[in-house]
């Protein structure tokens, strides 16, 4: 028999999260941000739950050749652009529109030999100082760019540093808006927190030309899988998100223990009184966060419970006080829906982990085999 652990995609919940998403931006077109392996569920999984987005965004040429196998036609971007210029012999291939943020991407689109001209986003830095032309230097690279031949329609984007918390994204769009205000083509400004929070801010809405809307295109991705961008603040349900995976796992013993009785490595959990202990299948090898101290949330049969003592590589323990009737086989959700409905969400335990759901997501382990719901 296999080792007791199972993620689940949800299909459903990505269709929610993404027409919530779209709404949410008005009438912006959406990029499904599917990086780093659809955030860790699986590009082929989340296809099917995503494929109602204008275009799928990632940084992976292999990615993207994936989605075109998928069938994909729609367009695909490239969010941090080509690495070498032999990638944009790829773009022509595929058909990917690329990033442009720094002056060697440019040199390379000047040395490629194409006959068929490259959809471009020019990236501008506004002040997150991560990727892109300075505001300063944004005009001469769209200037230098609409001089390629090997360049077809320029469009502008920006990221945001703060848009999921209370520094905003007044300060970034003044300085895009003030920078490329009379420059014709699309923009694309938002990721998951800007889209959900300041698509309707005052402060945006104030800061643009007449007219235009706030984003032709925004990027969401951690909303489409479900989790929060800006939790605590609002939790997932807050926002109307769905949880697109589900990790859970079964009891495989039961242990009665008396008051006083440790439990784990380092004995680092005391019972204060007599309790029953479950071991579940699912470690930190499987990518639940070995940091994650007692008191952790988890769902037995679909009521909520905690870990207890720590997090071992194939077990963690946790404690059934809450559910008498738990025994060998009762199933244990680390994050996501219960059969009964009930939901953990995957910030809750992020949080215990000092961490956010993003890298949780991004961390289930190959050894976790996953299925793909409705
Ligand atoms: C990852 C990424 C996004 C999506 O961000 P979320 O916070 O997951 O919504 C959007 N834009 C860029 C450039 C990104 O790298």
């Amino acid at each position: 028999m296999p080792r007791p652990i199972l993620a689940t995609i949800h299909t459903q919940a990505l269709r929610n999260n993404l027409a919530l998403a779209r709404r949410a931006a008005h009438d912006a077109r959406v990029w499904a941000v599917i990086k780093a392996n659809a955030y860790g569920h699986g590009i082929e999984r989340v296809f099917e739950g995503l494929r109602g987005a204008d275009g799928f965004a990632l940084l992976d040429l292999n990615e993207a050749q994936r989605v075109r196998d998928l069938g994909w036609r729609g367009p695909i971007l490239l969010l941090e652009g080509a690495f070498e210029l032999r990638d944009l012999e790829l773009c022509s291939r595929l058909d990917l529109w690329h990033a442009v943020h720094c002056d060697a991407q440019i040199d390379m689109l000047a040395a490629h030999k194409t006959n068929v001209p490259q959809r471009v986003f020019l990236k501008m830095n506004s002040g997150m100082n991560r990727l892109g032309f300075a505001p300063e230097r944004y005009r001469s690279a769209w200037t230098r760019l609409n001089a390629l031949p090997q360049v077809d329609e320029i469009s502008l984007m920006t990221h945001f540093s703060d848009a999921d918390g209370p520094g905003g994204v007044a300060a970034q769009m003044a300085v895009f808006f003030a920078m490329t205000h009379d420059l014709p083509g699309e923009r694309s400004l938002s990721n998951s927190a800007a889209t959900l929070r300041h698509s309707v801010d005052p402060a945006l809405v104030a800061a643009q030309p007449d007219g235009q809307v706030v984003s032709d295109w925004v990027r969401p991705g951690i909303a489409l899988y479900g989790s929060a961008p800006d939790f605590p603040e609002h939790t997932a349900a807050d926002w109307g998100l769905q949880p697109s995976m589900t990790i859970a796992a079964k009891i495989i013993a039961v242990q009665a223990i008396s008051a006083g009785a440790r439990v784990g490595y380092g004995s680092s959990f005391t019972a204060p009184s007599d309790m029953r202990i479950g071991v579940v299948a699912c470690g930190y090898a499987d990518g639940y966060p070995r940091i994650c101290p007692t008191g952790t949330p988890v769902l037995v049969d679909g009521v909520r419970a905690r870990t207890v003592g720590r997090v071992s590589m194939d077990m963690i323990t946790v404690d059934l006080t809450p559910v008498p009737q738990a025994e060998p086989g009762s199933v244990v959700t680390l994050w996501g829906t219960a059969a009964n409905g009930a939901v953990l969400s995957i910030d809750e335990v992020a949080a215990c982990a000092h961490t956010v759901g993003y890298e949780l997501m991004c961390g289930l382990t190959s050894r976790v085999p996953v299925e793909v719901a409705a």
